[in-house]
């Protein structure tokens, strides 16, 4: 492009600067010092007021020579001049033209150069212009992204119009590092200038990104330190307050244990438990698990008890308030009393080592209740533990201090709920204990029961002795069966029986109906159940030795009743055995009939089972075969062997009954229990199972309303067996009229309420050929 440059030129005073540039058209102050700039800037003075600035290429070089300075400067008029203090003088001036140094005219007393001028007008062409709006877009850019211009600047950069001039203001006012600047100011033409400045914006915006980003991430870091620290001094603010807490926690425990009257072991040992808290820092979770232990000894009840009432009359009237019949029981409780009153009156020795009571019975006869009664006649506190399914010593005697989240056993946690030292302390459901690798819960059972040694019970958690002598222990159990020997060696055992129909109405009417009443809130006596509908619901709704289910199916006759009197607005409700069906729905349990006509190889037996007597069919039937024997109906070992011996009695006396002798060898026999979903087992069907046999195998049928029980030997001799009393009773709900019983059992008839054995014809049998002469139907 041809452009026609005219250059001027100039001699004037030259001033070398030191990390400073003046561009053109900037306005700026600066100290002169040395002398041969001071004399410059005098020269100047009295001249036409301009110098030539010049910028060193080093700015630590004193005394500079030719070599050491830029080749381009700027010439600028002085505007001001100010003498400092010393013989600095404040210079302010303002850059007028860029200029080349020509040549140096003098060096001494002052700079002198002869400069030129050049050409700096542009011609507006599109390429400049839109240079020039580049060079504008990028310097906003730039200002955007470093947010180091100010506003100012920027209003003034948009208003320059002259291309020439754009690139030196952005230079002077953004520009920080030398070389850009100096770059700048020596590009003589404009649209290299300007070219070169583009360069440079585009380089600076991308470094303030780049910044930009690290002082983000940079801010993040320092936010998350200040969060981090903020919260630690939260935590420090917490645990001195709970450090506060802590001591005066301590110092309450310390009040409290002086006041108890601990035995000196344990004192000792809270003690040092107090002393250790203190010692640790505030805020240790461990500081909880030592308190837990020292509230632990200070809740026990130590040397807390009541007065036992010793009053035989109160304590009688007590017991025959709440339960009815139980005599058994009663008689026990009132002769435990008996003696300790004596032991009291005649010696000074209150305490008494009492054999460990034992109640064994089926579910729902009152086993549970009547020793609440007990605790209630003799005025102690109660509690219970069940030990059903506990498997695990700890259970009972604790787990160490050493194991997270330890606590005591329920022995010891059972004392304190109970708040003294000699409550009545019931263990149910005793033979239901089981053991495995954890340990052996009978073992500590046996501790704990022993009269001998459970005057210092060491509990694991605690590890202090605690005197359990004076705690009334009674067990209960639904069969001795299971009882670990060693621990039915230290109990007195008391069968609680099931109850017969009329006990149950009995019952029923005395005390369920009455309870259940005023369980539900109804006015007493408003819910009136006669005989006949009481016994209607005795048979046909429940079918058990106890009396659970009966009371809970009054319970709904008499929710059933609430809702009548409200309904129809009736002060009392009157059930009869057609409301009770109302109420209730059809009866689930019919009185069972026996089969009228007799059955080949259907066998009624009677068997006595944790849940109380019960009627068990016993099914034969043979079939050509090689000889086998199946026995089916979940039948445990001891039932097995006995259809054995059935069996081997049969091969002997094959041709009494008729059957062929090679019967073992030429047919199959297979006997079936039903309801093979119950296990049996037991030695007491072994009469039944032998008549099903000869029955089956001579094809003589066996009377139906006939029932037996008893052992059979290989002889054929009757052995007696147990449960008298339940299995008449079954008999009885059975409709059986005659019963078969070991001759030697006759004596428990005894037991049998007369109403109950007046329904049946009683025979008593020694061997089996007696038992075969009622039950099977005589040969035509
Ligand atoms: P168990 O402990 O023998 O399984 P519970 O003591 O739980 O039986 O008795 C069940 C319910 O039957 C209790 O509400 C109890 O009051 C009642 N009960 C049992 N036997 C009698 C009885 N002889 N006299 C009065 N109520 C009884």
């Amino acid at each position: 492009m041809p452009k026609k440059k005219t250059k001027q030129t100039l001699r004037l005073p030259m001033i070398p600067l030191r990390g400073l540039m003046v561009f053109p058209h900037m306005v700026l102050h600066f100290d002169v010092g040395r002398a041969r700039s001071v004399a410059a800037l005098e020269q100047a003075m009295v001249e036409e007021q301009k110098v030539f600035l010049v910028a060193q290429k080093d700015g630590d070089v004193e005394e500079p020579a030719l070599a050491d300075l830029c080749r381009v400067g700027t010439v600028a008029l002085v505007k001001q001049v100010l003498n400092l203090p010393g013989d600095a003088i404040r210079v302010l001036v303002e850059g007028q033209h860029r200029a080349l140094l020509h040549a140096v005219i003098q060096e001494e007393p002052y700079w002198q150069a002869d400069v030129v001028l050049p050409d700096d007008e542009v011609q507006m062409t599109p390429e400049v212009q839109a240079l020039a709006r580049t060079t504008q877009d990028l310097f906003e850019e730039y200002a955007r992204s470093s947010m180091r211009v100010s506003g100012e600047t920027l209003r003034s950069v948009g208003e320059v119009e002259r291309p020439e001039q754009l690139a030196d203001i952005i230079a002077a006012n953004v520009l920080t590092r030398v070389e850009d600047r100096q770059a700048i100011l020596e590009e003589i033409d404009v649209e290299k200038r300007l070219e070169t400045l583009c360069g440079i914006l585009i380089r600076e915006t991308e470094l303030a990104a780049i910044e930009k980003q690290v002082q983000t991430r940079l801010k993040k870091q320092i936010d998350k330190n200040q969060k981090d620290y903020y919260l630690r001094e939260q935590i420090k603010a917490i645990q001195e307050e709970l450090g506060d807490k802590e001591a005066t926690d301590v110092e309450d425990l310390r009040k409290k244990l002086a006041e108890t009257p601990l035995n000196d072991e344990a004192r000792e040992k809270a003690e040092r438990e107090l002393d250790r808290i203190t010692r640790m820092a505030p805020g240790t979770p461990e500081i909880g698990v030592s308190r837990t232990y020292v509230e632990w000894i200070l809740d026990l009840p130590w040397g807390k008890s009541t007065t036992d009432n010793l009053d035989l009359k109160r304590a009688r009237r007590i017991l025959d308030e709440d339960h009815y019949a139980m005599d058994k029981v009663k008689e026990r409780v009132i002769e435990y009393l008996a003696v300790r009153r004596m032991k009291e009156l005649n010696t000074q020795d209150g305490a008494m080592k009492g054999p460990i009571l034992c109640f064994v019975g089926p579910p729902g006869v009152g086993k549970t209740s009547i020793v609440k009664g007990i605790a209630r006649a003799v005025g102690r506190k109660f509690v219970q533990m069940s030990l059903g399914g506990v498997r695990d010593e700890a259970e009972i005697r604790g787990h160490r201090r050493t194991y997270i989240g330890a606590i005591p056993g329920r022995i010891i946690a059972g004392l304190k709920q109970a708040g003294t030292m000699n409550p009545v302390f019931l263990f149910d459901e005793i033979d239901k204990m089981s053991h495995d690798f954890r340990g052996d819960p009978a073992s500590a059972m046996l501790e704990v029961l022993d009269a001998e040694q459970n005057f210092a019970f060491r509990d694991h958690y605690l590890e202090l002795p605690f005197d359990l002598s004076r705690v009334m222990f009674i067990t209960t159990a639904n069969s001795m069966d299971t009882i670990p020997a060693p621990l039915l060696d230290r109990m007195e055992i008391i069968e609680v029986p099931s109850y017969t129909e009329e006990e149950k109405l009995h019952i029923a009417k005395k005390h369920l109906l009455p309870k259940q009443v005023k369980e539900h809130g109804l006015p007493p006596k408003s819910v009136k159940v006669s005989d006949a509908a009481m016994r209607h619901i005795i048979e046909g709704y429940t079918r058990e030795a106890g009396v659970r289910t009966l009371s809970r199916t009054i319970a709904r006759v008499v929710r059933k009743s609430a809702v009548e009197m409200l309904e129809e607005d009736k002060q009392t409700v009157s059930v009869s055995p057609q409301t009770a069906e109302k109420f209730l729905g059809a009866p689930r349990y019919l009185r069972d009939m026996p089969e009228k006509k007799p059955k080949v190889g259907v066998v009624n037996g009677l068997a006595y089972t944790t849940v109380g007597g019960e009627t068990l069919a016993v099914e034969c039937s043979v079939m050509k075969g090689s000889g086998q024997v199946q026995l089916t109906g979940q039948l445990g070992d001891v039932m097995k062997e006995s259809a054995q011996a059935a069996r081997s009695w049969v091969r002997a006396h094959a041709e009494t009954y008729g059957i062929d002798p090679e019967f073992h060898k030429n047919l199959d026999i297979h006997i079936h229990v039903p309801e093979g979903a119950v296990p049996k087992d037991g030695p007491s069907a072994g009469v039944t199972m032998a008549t099903a046999l000869v029955s089956a195998l001579s094809n003589r049928p066996v009377m139906q309303d006939v029932a037996m029980t008893g052992e059979i030997t290989l002889r054929g001799r009757v052995l007696p067996i147990g449960g008298v009393k339940e299995k008449l009773l079954a008999a009885y709900r059975a409709g059986i009229k005659t019963i078969l019983l070991p001759k030697e059992n006759k004596k428990d008839l005894e037991e049998v309420p007369a109403h109950v054995l007046s329904q049946f014809r009683v025979i008593a049998a020694e061997t089996i050929e007696d038992v075969l002469n009622v039950a099977l139907v005589p040969e035509a």
